[in-house]
């Protein structure tokens, strides 16, 4: 099996609370995984690590064998979907604008138009994105991380704030996308009953990596499921 991240011993300390203690993790090519945790558990910080935009940590970040301290190439093997951001209604940008900014070569032109039919946006191309739905926007956003062609695709708390119609059809396309068209996803969430429908693998992470395995392994233990549902439970008290 083909390894296309491999973190090693991960710990990222900020001036006030370390985010993440070192932390390690493979995921293999064509994988689904799903980190879960609660908030403040360091999700996007180890995003934001993966992708170098944080690189004050400890350990070791390697994608297909190479550190990404030494070489910036996985960068574009990469679609990243932050998370959601908000637009004025009037902000004059339309979806296939967005899609655009995307892309790195302009004569990959015609890619666009096949990642707005793939992703059920097609007929909203000239429409200004500030007037769409959460999850009209959210499906440009993916279309954006997509029109290069990723290898990897990491979405950060996706269905947040999002219509459950939506949800669902988000949900179709991530599978097609990993199945089909056999793209690594890694992506990052709370809803423990989509994880465990849709990802193959589950890291559960609370600032340490409390389990990290075949989903299945996870989802048939309900003493480790109760156990950290009860751990994140405690830290979310904590925080609010
Ligand atoms: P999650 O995405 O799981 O909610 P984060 O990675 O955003 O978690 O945050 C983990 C912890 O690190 C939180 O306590 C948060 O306040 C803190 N944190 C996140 N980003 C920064 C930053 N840039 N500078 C300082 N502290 C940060
Ligand atoms: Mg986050």
């Amino acid at each position: 099996m083909l390894k296309v991240v491999e973190i090693n011993n991960l710990t990222v300390q900020y001036p006030d609370v370390k985010a993440l203690d070192n932390v390690s993790l493979v995921v293999n090519q064509g994988d689904f995984l799903g980190i879960i945790g609660p908030n403040g558990a360091g999700k996007s910080t180890l995003f934001a690590s993966m992708l170098g935009l944080n690189t004050k940590y400890k350990g070791t970040i390697k994608f297909f064998d190479e550190d990404i301290k030494k070489s910036k190439n996985y960068l574009k093997e990469l679609g990243y979907v932050p998370q959601k951001p908000i637009f004025e209604k009037n902000f004059p940008v339309t979806v296939t604008d967005v899609v655009r900014m995307g892309l790195r070569k302009e004569s990959d032109e015609n890619k666009i138009d096949e990642v707005l039919q793939q992703l059920w946006i097609h007929e909203l191309r000239e429409r200004r994105i500030g007037e769409l739905s959460g999850g009209q926007q959210q499906r440009v956003f993916i279309a954006k991380a997509l029109v290069n062609n990723p290898k990897i695709l990491i979405l950060d708390e996706p269905v947040t704030g999002i219509d459950q119609q939506s949800i669902d059809l988000f949900y179709s396309i991530l599978r097609e996308l990993n199945f089909k068209q056999k793209i690594t996803i890694i992506w990052s969430s709370h809803d423990l009953d989509a994880v465990n429908k849709l990802a193959n693998h589950v890291a559960c992470l609370n600032r340490t990596l409390f389990f990290h395995g075949e989903s299945e392994k996870f989802f048939s233990d309900d003493d480790l499921v109760k156990q950290y549902s009860e751990a994140s439970m405690q830290e979310h008290m904590h925080h609010h």
